[in-house]
């Protein structure tokens, strides 16, 4: 029913939330324009994505979509997703990821996604948790199943921002636990999060997980931030 959706975009107009202009029907979270200049991240910062964690837990791969720049406009995008009650910008934007990722063969062998999980406190707060909707996306893309439950977060972090680099280390030293270890027992998963920084949070859950299983671990983050906070 075209002319319904006609009607409503003239009565509720979307917006492009990178730069305010009003959406045509067949655009969705970003317009054409902002859509082409996507930051994605460049092959040389992909090379480098994976030796964030090296010497820290056993990686077997790890890749980013975009960019999250200081003062970049597309950050509105990453913030509404995860603060703004539009989870389903971090969906698209996955499949738009794994679709750019899937020749590459970055997906070949992964066996399971697993989501970053919240704090039980922090998603009664938000109502969701923007990493299962990423993995959602990744997984509608390649087919692989997402485990939301083999994981917890036994408390928040999400006070890093203002930290520094040593003491965002200590303050996630242990605060992911397995509870269903036999879920992901000898597979090789991709593990998910919106935002590289530090990659303190990631490791943190997979030495959680290498600890208590026999695991490949593989990451994937929506952005990445090469300059460190
Ligand atoms: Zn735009």
């Amino acid at each position: 029913m075209k002319w319904i959706s006609d009607l409503i975009d003239l009565i509720f107009p979307r917006h492009c939330h990178v730069c305010g202009e009003v959406l045509s029907r067949q655009e969705q979270d970003l317009c054409l324009n902002c859509l082409y200049k996507l930051p994605k991240v460049e092959k040389m910062h992909l090379d480098e994505i994976e030796t964030v964690f090296w010497g820290k837990f056993n990686i077997t791969s790890a890749t980013s979509y975009i960019y999250y720049r200081k003062e970049s406009p597309y950050n509105r995008l990453l913030h509404k997703m995860k603060y703004g009650n539009h989870p389903e910008i971090g969906y698209r934007m996955a499949k738009m990821a794994a679709e750019s990722l899937m020749e590459s063969g970055f997906f070949d062998g992964i066996e399971a996604i697993v989501p970053l999980p919240l704090s039980k406190k922090k998603k009664r707060e938000r109502g969701y948790n923007q990493c299962d909707y990423i993995a959602e996306g990744l997984s509608h893309i390649t087919g692989i199943p997402v485990l939301k439950d083999c994981v917890m977060r036994n408390k928040s972090n999400e006070t890093q921002t203002h930290k520094t680099r040593d003491e965002r280390w200590k303050n996630v030293e242990g605060i992911f636990s397995l509870t269903k270890p036999e879920q992901i027992e000898g597979k090789h998963i991709l593990l998910i999060d919106d935002i590289l920084t530090t990659g303190a949070t990631l490791t943190s859950c997979a030495i959680a997980i290498q600890q208590g299983c026999n695991c490949k671990i593989s990451v994937f983050t929506l952005a990445y931030t090469y300059n460190k906070i």
